[in-house]
Formats: C-alpha cells, structure tokens, sequence
C-alpha cells in the first residue's frame, strides 16, 4: 500500500522525505559483470569479502559480518550473544520497529529507558535504576545519527557486567573525537536499506569485537551450518547477495560526495529554522563528525502557534512528504498492547507527539529546501524574517 502510494507520488512530483542513493548506472553494470562469468551470485561471494573488508576498514571495526538486512544484523547479534532465556535488555522506545521487535524475537524482555530532550538518545542516568539481577543487556539507539553517550554507558555496563549492542542504523559515515563508529560496544549493527545514508539497497552489517561470538554470529546468518553435516546452531537466511554488495562497493566510492552534499541540505535548513520560536532541532554530540542522516524539528505549540500534526498536515497538502519519525513510541504499538507502559518513559512520549523529519537526501535542489521552510513557518504564529 505505501509503496504503490510512493510509486505515486515519485510520478506526481511530490518530494518524498528520502531518495535513495545510486551509483551511475554504467558504474553498477561494469561492477556486476563478473557475475555473468563466475554464476556466483550468493553465498559469500567474491563482492561479499570485497565488500566485508572495505566497510570493516572504514568503520574502524576489529571485525565484520554483512547480513542481508539491518534488522536481521540486530536480532542475529542478540542471538550470538547467548543471553539466558527471558533476560532484560534495556533499550529506547524512541526507535523504529526493528529494534524492540529484535529483543522479543529473542525471547528477551525489553526494559524502556527514558530518552534525553535534547539529543534524543537513551539518557544513561536512567539506566542505573532499571537494571535488575535479570539485566544482561544495553541495545541504545544513534537516533537520527546523534550518537549516544557512549562513555557513560561504557562504564555501567562494565560496572554491572552487561554486554552493549548498538543499534547504528542511522550512524553510518560518522566519527567521534578520533573513533570511528564501528568501535563502541560489544557489537555495532547497521543498517544499508534503500532509505539509509549508505545502501546496498537492503543489507546490513554487524561490527564487533569478540572472534567466538563472531563465529557463531557467521553460522547463525547461514541456517547455523557449522559444516556439510553438522548444524549446530538455530539459524537464519540472513546472507548479502552478490548483487547488493555489488551496490555496496559503488556506493561506497560516491560517499564523501553524498555526505558533503547532505551537509549542505542540513546547514540550509539550520540557516532557515534555527532560533524560530517553538522549534528545536537537533543537538549534535559535541565531537561528532555527523551523517546528516535526518533533520528533525520538534514542535512546541504553545510557542511555535501550529502543532506537529499541523504542519504534517499542511506539509503533505503542499506536496511535501514529512515523516512522524518517531511516532508512536514502539511500547505503544497495537502488537505490544497491554505489556509495557508507554508513560514510564515521559520525555520520548512527549517528544513522539511532538516531532517530524523533514525530507533529506544527497542532491537535494536548495529551492525544495527553501519552499518546505517555508510551508514549515506559514504554519506558525511568529515568523522568522530573511533579508
Ligand atoms: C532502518 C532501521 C533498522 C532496520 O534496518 P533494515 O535494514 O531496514 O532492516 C533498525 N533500526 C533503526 C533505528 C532503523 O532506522
């Protein structure tokens, strides 16, 4: 349904709130030629460890894994992590699907954990008073690439033994004060979905530290096959194609530009909203080389003059498609209904009602900035003036 409705609106002329990145096409074409010679087109194929080794370098991982999807990334890694059965895991409710989905596909209890009003991310303060005998572990969120307080959770996860899985799907391309962003925690995963920063058109990565979980984590994403007759794992299909690594190494060679470019759509925007009443953008890390990846306003009403709903409303009448990205919180979905409560977490429920991202991509035109700004400021009282 939301498909055919992009399908639309991409024919329409409407500006969606992601395009995806590609490669020239001559450029996939002459990558994907030695396909038609070798007729090994799966199954960790030579693209694969091409691929597996230019992004495990350019994460500064110690080692790598790719999967066929970001989702599959998580819920595999918190499967190699051997947890026991029913442990809590404390995580954010201000995320998408994949990640509360991934802890109770495991049999794991998600623990919710009140998010920070200004970054975004799992604040660590509140992470003491939740952990029980039965925590086992941290899964934070890089929410919209703004990168956690990696030290803070560092350090109580060390004090209390707990392992710590990122879920880095928005934080591809970025650095931290010298670290590259597949070194923290036990275990990073990332995302490569046609919407990303970086795709691969699907596909993921998992970068990690620990050679044995690394090996289990190897046997799961191929059905748990330890070897043509022994299967000693309860495995998945979660391998990356010959075809999406293929797209991986293109796309990996155009990404300086594309992220220079998103930088130059965000500054405009910045340039535009920033210090408008009743808006709040991003607060980036301090020492954070950022992606780029979203650009969220959360609205005040009182101040700003319009809701959040307002201005989606208005936004999609002028042909603009914003995005309620994070909304509702995962411990509101229908599929959870009765089993977590969303007010334990006031500050990610509050944020949720009241935020929107606004369309961002590589090669943007600078005007479809400036006519969603402006559609963004008729809604509100008070207008910021430009000379
Ligand atoms: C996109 C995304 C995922 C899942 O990645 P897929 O590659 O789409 O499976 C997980 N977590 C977050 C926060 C995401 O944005």
């Amino acid at each position: 349904m939301e498909i055919k409705e992009n399908k639309k609106s991409w024919k329409s002329g409407r500006i969606l709130v992601t395009r995806s990145s590609l490669p020239p096409l001559e450029e996939y074409v002459d990558e994907i030629r030695d396909l038609w010679e070798s007729h090994w087109i799966t199954n960790m194929g030579a693209k694969h460890e091409e691929l597996r080794e230019a992004l495990r370098a350019y994460l500064g991982a110690e080692h790598l894994e790719l999967f066929t999807n970001g989702h599959m990334a998580i819920e595999l890694s918190l499967q190699a992590m051997e947890l026991p059965e029913g442990s809590e895991v404390i995580t954010t409710p201000f995320t998408f699907a994949s990640t509360t989905h991934a802890i109770v596909r495991n049999g794991l209890q998600p623990v919710f954990c009140d998010i920070d009003p200004e970054t975004f991310v799992l604040d660590p303060a509140g992470i003491d008073a939740l952990i029980t005998d039965r925590t086992a572990a941290i899964l934070p969120v890089h929410v919209y690439g703004n990168l956690c307080d990696v030290d803070a959770i560092g350090q109580i996860a060390q004090k209390y033994g707990l392992k710590v899985i990122y879920d880095a799907a928005h934080a591809f391309g970025e650095e931290y004060r010298g670290h590259q962003i597949g070194e923290f925690g036990d275990a990073s995963c990332f995302s490569f979905h046609a919407t990303k920063v970086y795709n691969t058109i699907e596909g993921g990565a998992v970068a990690y530290r620990d050679e044995s979980f690394g090996r289990l984590l190897y046997r799961l994403k191929n059905f748990g096959i330890r070897d043509a007759e022994t299967v000693d794992g309860i495995g998945a299909n979660a391998k990356m194609n010959e075809f999406c690594a293929a797209m991986g190494l293109c796309n990996l060679r155009h990404l300086p530009e594309k992220l220079k470019s998103r930088k130059e759509a965000a500054e405009r925007y910045r340039e535009r909203l920033e210090g408008v009443p009743g808006l709040r953008l991003l607060k980036p890390k301090d020492g954070l080389k950022q992606n780029y990846a979203y650009f969220p306003v959360v609205f005040n009403e009182k101040e700003f003059g319009a809701t959040r709903n307002d201005v989606f409303a208005a936004l999609d009448r002028a042909g603009i498609g914003a995005r309620k990205y994070f909304y509702p919180l995962t411990s509101s979905y229908t599929c959870y209904q009765g089993r977590f409560d969303p007010g334990q977490t006031p500050v990610a429920l509050h944020i949720s009602k009241r935020v929107l991202t606004l369309p961002l991509y590589a090669d943007m035109d600078p005007r479809d900035i400036d006519r969603i700004c402006s559609v963004v400021l008729s809604c509100g009282t008070e207008r910021k003036t430009h000379g």
